[in-house]
């Protein structure tokens, strides 16, 4: 059976009821769509873990923080819908921004610290319009568990602190990165790399596989051991650092020794198109 497609909060809303009154069990999968493999572990483990799945496919304008990446945001519904379905989802909710936002929202959520830093800093607004719409999410759809992808890991601890602050009753299931071959983790941006650019973007998965390799050889500076990471960063073409943090993997606050595990993130620039990743830091 294909993927149903929903377009409304009432639509989706009616199918919910339905399969709750059954007593089935409900994973979501919240993503702006243009999927790709990243996106299928997620589907793959919701099937494997609930008997109806959602994926929920919504470019939200109000984490973007620039017109210019909302625009030329990849957007192909049809190809997205093909996708879900070879994957046995069971309905997609794909909104759009009217239906989400029918007036001028008062309301918003804000996940205080974690939010302000690194992805926070450089993205005036993003965690509010990200925290804010999963909220919203949740409320269309009350699911037992969610998925989230563990290369936005930032964004996965603000949802953490979210769902246990606010007592949102359900799961959130962390999961680990998909990256291509080379190692660059598979992002719905990486289509806007032109041929070059994409032979340089696996870089950053190199630098930060260099800092936790520093780190395992016995480095506990945590700025040292990003030092490590900076040099090979430098050395490549296009390629401009916004940051490159040793962090504590919840609080997401910078970590000077390292003497427990910790995540490595970092955000560049590689022409006009932004690359967000991180590797966790051994002890
Ligand atoms: P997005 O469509 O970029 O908002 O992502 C939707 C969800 O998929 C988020 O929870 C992401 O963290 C997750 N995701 C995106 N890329 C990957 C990837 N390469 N591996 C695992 N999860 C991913």
């Amino acid at each position: 059976m294909s993927a149903r497609l929903q377009r409304t909060i009432a639509e989706i809303r009616d199918s919910i009821a339905g399969v709750r009154s059954r007593g089935l069990s409900i994973g979501l999968v919240p993503t702006m769509g243009a999927l790709h493999d990243g996106h299928g572990a997620l589907m793959r483990r919701a099937r494997e873990e609930n008997r109806y799945v959602v994926a929920t496919i919504f470019v939200n304008p109000t984490q973007f923080n620039r017109a210019d990446d909302f625009e030329k945001y990849p957007r192909d519904l049809e190809t997205d819908l093909a996708f879900c379905d070879g994957l046995g989802v069971d309905a997609v909710f794909a909104p759009d921004a009217a239906e989400m936002y029918p007036g001028t929202p008062l309301t918003s959520v804000e996940v205080a610290d974690i939010s302000s830093r690194l992805e926070g800093e450089f993205r005036p607004g993003h965690f509010r319009g990200v925290a804010t719409v999963v909220a919203k999410l949740f409320h269309i759809i009350p699911a037992d568990r969610a998925y989230f992808g563990e290369k936005d890991a930032q964004q996965l601890a603000i949802i953490q602190k979210m769902v246990a602050d606010l007592n949102f009753p359900l799961t959130i299931v962390p999961v680990a990165t998909v990256r291509e071959p080379d190692g660059l983790a598979m992002s719905s941006r990486n289509q806007r790399l032109t041929r070059e650019q994409r032979a340089i973007a696996p870089v950053l998965y190199r630098a930060l596989t260099e800092v936790a390799e520093t780190v395992r050889a016995g480095c506990v500076d945590a700025a040292l051991a990003t030092a490590a990471g900076g040099k090979i960063l430098s050395g490549a073409p296009e390629i401009r650092v916004e940051y490159l943090e040793i962090v504590n993997p919840v609080t997401f606050q910078p970590v000077t020794v390292i003497h427990e595990p910790a995540r490595v993130v970092a955000a560049v620039w590689l022409g006009d198109v932004r690359l967000i990743d991180n590797v966790r830091v051994p002890r």
